[in-house]
């Protein structure tokens, strides 16, 4: 009965594509089947080193990265991060999230990860968005690799001005000191994969990583969506 009523109700409001605008087929959700199947990929995760590790040598001790998407100016992966930021789509932040999350899956390298931490928002910012993207991320992540969200922990108490808006030597100034830990000891002893949606400059990573980097016996990897590497 369910699906004859979404049937009705895709029927009389289609949807579209969130990357390309087409109007989305029965079962297509959020993106058409031509789009999600056409994503730049990077293919890092057949290398043995990848660029975002060689991006984060020297700031990050990480035990593996992972960018599965390429961001490029209007391609079809910077649409669909524009439409997670900025057009208030949880769903496809979700979609997406399952998409990296079979990556992760795939890979033998994040077998040892324990929990996954999103980059946080400031929770001004959170409000007028709705959501945290990089925590939904995480959920959809979680659905295909089962592991605990930790969303309270690091905690970024700066409300810093919009990455994507930065020249890239504003960035690092603008996010350094921006986050902390409230319970260090719930890390320690922990593998956690810091989880955000775009990789540019690495400077986001690197200031959560200099919050956490006191807390003993802590390992980190990191998975984003994607990176303009
Ligand atoms: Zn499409």
């Amino acid at each position: 009965m369910w699906q004859a009523l979404d049937t009705i109700v895709q029927a009389l409001f289609p949807s579209s594509c969130a990357a390309c605008g087409e109007v989305l087929m029965r079962g297509e959700r959020q993106l058409c089947l031509h789009c999600i199947s056409n994503l730049s990929r990077t293919l890092f995760d057949s290398m043995d080193e990848n660029p975002v590790e060689r991006l984060l040598v020297g700031r990050i001790p990480v035990e593996h990265a992972i960018a599965p998407f390429l961001f490029s100016k209007g391609n079809t992966v910077q649409q669909i991060v524009h439409s997670m930021k900025f057009r208030g789509n949880d769903e496809l932040c979700l979609l997406m999230g399952r998409q990296l999350g079979l990556t992760l899956l795939r890979s033998t390298h994040f077998d040892g990860v324990d929990l996954l931490v999103p980059v946080p928002l400031h929770w001004w910012r959170r409000l007028c968005r709705g959501y945290n993207q990089s925590e939904s991320l995480c959920r959809g992540i979680a659905e295909v690799f089962p592991r605990p969200i930790s969303t309270h922990n690091l905690v970024r108490h700066h409300a810093t001005a919009q990455q994507s808006l930065q020249h890239a030597d504003a960035r690092s100034n603008n996010v350094e000191g921006a986050f902390s830990v409230r319970h260090p000891e719930r890390f320690e002893g922990k593998h956690l994969l810091l989880v955000d949606d775009v990789l540019t400059t690495g400077a986001t990573l690197t200031a959560c990583y200099n919050a956490l980097r006191p807390i003993d016996g802590l390992r980190i990897s990191v998975a984003t969506l994607c990176t303009v590497l």
